[in-house]
């Protein structure tokens, strides 16, 4: 059935909307009435990684408002320019971890396919916002090296898709992977990775949920708010039909400076994730990928943040601080 409001008016499938994401920093300036000044150091920065932001994701920052926490994820900044001492291309030394193309296999049971490079955001302190994804991706019909990798190796119970975003993705493309998945008689469990249920909720269609429901394993959803506010009506909705086909759901987030670097904001993610069905799982310390120095948060005030959220909240509701560290066998757990 068509939703009341939908009548009369064509509905976009996800994928008109992602083709039709905001790539123009001066699009994004000038919908949000924001100062043009801001338009030359977009221009620099988003030529090294290039502005991506759903509309629908647009509609929830508020116009004129340079420091929204929304926007501050996704426009590029002078900042980004910044040599800063530490912040590397490949902080967490992925690239050596490969056991085969696009699968990575630091910790124990645990592998990581990387299914795409795309993403339906491009969020400014991504970790892998310069990952050499042509050289390390398994997709493009190269996931047969990874799932042979993974087929023999019996200790690795569960697989997480990541990328990118593996939502990114057509449901045809997720189902013939899993589909190859199946034989693997070791596997125990699924583990899909994503922002795109937060910054485009269209994505969560019904073939989408029928996979879910339908996979021979049990499913986790780790999705990724770093805000309250960027949990809409739309958002809602999707995450309740994600945990309808009975997959877990739960929320990692980054600590990030002028976004959520205070003890009230992540008090309020918390709760309104439980709202709508999420467990806040991780909070990750920013991994020093080089431009995104500006986000840094101290792993002291991480821990004083995580003190205070745990005196007012249930401790269901307290995400673990982590760091992650190249070569480390597992996430570091500093709360
Ligand atoms: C984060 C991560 C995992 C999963 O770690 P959990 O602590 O189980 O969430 C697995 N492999 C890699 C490479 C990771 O970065
Ligand atoms: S969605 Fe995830 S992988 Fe993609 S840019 Fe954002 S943080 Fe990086």
């Amino acid at each position: 059935m068509i939703p009341a409001r939908l009548e009369g008016r064509h509905r976009r499938s996800w994928r008109e909307e992602l083709a039709d994401a905001i790539t123009d920093p001066r699009e994004l300036l000038e919908i949000l009435a924001l100062d043009p000044a801001w338009l030359s150091p977009a221009l620099a920065a988003a030529a090294r990684f290039r502005l991506r932001v759903p509309r629908s994701y647009v509609s929830r920052m508020r116009p004129a408002d340079p420091r929204d926490p929304l926007l501050r994820q996704v426009l590029p900044l002078g900042e980004e320019l910044l040599d800063a001492p530490g912040y590397s291309g490949d902080p967490l030394g992925e690239a050596g971890a490969n056991r085969a193309p696009g699968l990575l296999h630091k910790y124990r049971g645990r592998a990581l396919l990387v299914t795409t490079g795309a993403c339906a955001v491009h969020c400014r302190y991504c970790f892998r916002r310069e990952f050499p994804y042509d050289a390390q991706t398994s997709g493009g019909g190269r996931w047969a090296e990874a799932l042979a990798a993974l087929a023999a190796d019996a200790s690795i119970e569960e697989l997480i898709l990541s990328g990118g975003d593996p939502l990114s993705l057509s449901n045809a493309r997720l189902a013939a992977l899993t589909a190859s998945l199946a034989p693997i008689a070791h596997l125990k469990r699924l583990r899909v990775h994503t922002r795109t249920p937060v910054v485009l909720p269209s994505r969560i269609d019904d073939e989408f949920l029928q996979w879910l429901a339908q996979l021979a394993w049990p499913a986790v959803v780790v999705v990724h708010v770093n805000h309250a506010r960027e949990i809409d009506a739309d958002v809602a909705a999707g995450f309740a039909r994600i945990r309808a086909t009975g997959a877990q759901l739960l929320n990692q987030s980054v600590l990030l400076a002028g976004v959520n670097d205070d003890e009230d904001t992540l008090a309020a993610l918390s709760t309104a994730l439980f709202a709508v069905g999420a467990l806040p799982y991780y909070l990750h310390l920013l991994d020093r990928v080089r431009g995104a120095s500006h986000f840094d948060v101290s792993e002291a005030r991480g821990r004083e943040l995580v003190r205070k959220i745990s005196a007012r909240l249930p401790g269901y509701l307290v995400p673990k601080l982590v760091r992650e560290e190249a070569g480390a066998t597992g996430k570091t757990v500093l709360s």
